[in-house]
């Protein structure tokens, strides 16, 4: 294999996206070192170097010639110091950016990119009057460290403000209008150190309590103006942060086929695992390439598929993979209520026949929520 390939690459975080990186990066000749600032690495592949004090980043550093990350909650800083010794793709500017809903949302308004109507709060008060003005139901987020639906709170009358504004307990809130959408949607897109820009197809995700469940694509009903709309946007924002690797933005779908951006994430994305089995390159070879500057791959869907997340309680294994083309990633993580241990990717000639093979796997998932597609009623 060529030189240009860096033998090792550095992954900042060190959970089940850091392990399908480099589960899709051995056959490219790549070896990884993770970097776990969080003390509970459960990559378990590679070599993890765990570093809560920043002691170790020296020895990090000795060992890779690229660093990208799977986890984008960490100090600014930290990535800034990594940028003075080696290439870090995405850079830092992206992530400062996604960490912050008050900044991301700047970012998309500067761009043209549509979001709900929104405010930025400092107290239970201010809460309270945004409510008033953008109408309940309101959705109040941390402006940091919001993920999964954490850090998050809907309010159906603004007198509820005093006890959200608690219950959140951060200085500085994003109040939403809450979007009654007809669908969640995502974009997964890469861009290459070069500046080439591919698109996955739109997905359709679908959350529990702020958690995603199911993600399919693509998209039966989809309109090509929609996609077009999407590839523009994300386009958008990959240029302007002059990024390098696979970036997801998701987004809302309204009734007249309008999208609002909800918000994005510098990293390979829980919504994009059905590239794996369902496109003709995945996310994570991708991102791979992009931050090797390798020639991108082929984003293309080879058939109907859905990402069905196993959370919490795993189910029974030979039975999920006695259902025709399924396949199964677990993350060898102990079980936890919440917690994401696996996904199955699904995969069928039809989205009718896509959807029976789901429920037959919603049934042997302990945890599974019933699945609702938009586009059922048209299979
Ligand atoms: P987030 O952490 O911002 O992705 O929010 C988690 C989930 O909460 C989303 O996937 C939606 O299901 C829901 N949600 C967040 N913001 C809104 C909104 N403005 N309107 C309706 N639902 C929302």
């Amino acid at each position: 294999m060529s030189s240009v390939i860096p033998a090792n690459i550095g992954v900042l975080g060190a959970g089940q996206l850091g392990r399908m990186l480099a589960l899709s990066g051995y056959p490219l000749g790549n070896r990884f070192t993770f970097l776990d600032t969080t003390g509970s690495p459960s990559a378990g592949i590679g070599e993890v170097i765990v570093d809560p004090d920043n002691q170790h980043l020296a020895a990090f550093l000795d060992r890779v010639e690229v660093v990208t990350y799977e986890f984008e909650h960490l100090p600014v800083a930290l990535v800034r110091e990594i940028e003075q010794h080696k290439p870090v793709y995405p850079g830092s500017r992206a992530i400062e950016v996604c960490q912050n809903r008050v900044e991301e949302k700047a970012l998309f308004d500067r761009l043209g990119i549509p979001t709900p109507a929104y405010r930025v709060v400092e107290s239970a008060d201010q809460l309270e009057a945004a409510a008033r003005e953008l109408g309940c139901p309101v959705v109040a987020k941390s402006v940091t460290e919001g993920y999964d639906g954490k850090g998050q709170a809907v309010l159906k009358q603004p007198e509820q403000a005093q006890e959200a504004w608690q219950s959140i307990g951060h200085s500085r809130l994003i109040v939403e209008a809450f979007v009654d959408f007809v669908r969640e949607v995502s974009m997964i897109a890469v861009r290459g150190r070069d500046g080439q820009v591919v698109f996955y197809p739109m997905a359709e995700n679908q959350h529990v309590d702020g958690i995603l469940r199911y993600s399919v694509a693509p998209l039966p009903d989809l309109d090509e103006r929609v996609q077009q709309t999407a590839d523009g946007y994300i386009r958008a924002l990959l240029d302007e942060l002059d990024y390098v690797g696979v970036l997801a933005l998701e987004l809302f779908q309204t009734r007249d086929g309008s999208l609002l951006a909800n918000e994005m994430a510098p990293r390979v994305h829980n919504s994009g695992h059905w590239t794996m089995d369902g496109a003709v390159t995945s996310q994570f070879e991708n991102h791979l390439r992009a931050v090797q500057g390798l020639p991108l791959g082929s984003t293309e869907a080879t058939a109907p598929t859905c990402m069905v997340n196993v959370i919490g309680r795993e189910g029974d294994s030979a039975a999920l993979l006695a259902i025709g083309n399924t396949h199964l990633h677990r993350y060898d993580k102990a079980e936890r209520p919440g917690r994401k241990l696996a996904h199955v990717n699904v995969v069928a000639e039809t989205h009718a026949e896509l959807l029976d093979k789901v429920r037959a796997c919603q049934a042997l998932l302990p945890e599974a929520p019933p699945v609702a597609w938009s586009f059922e009623s048209t299979l």
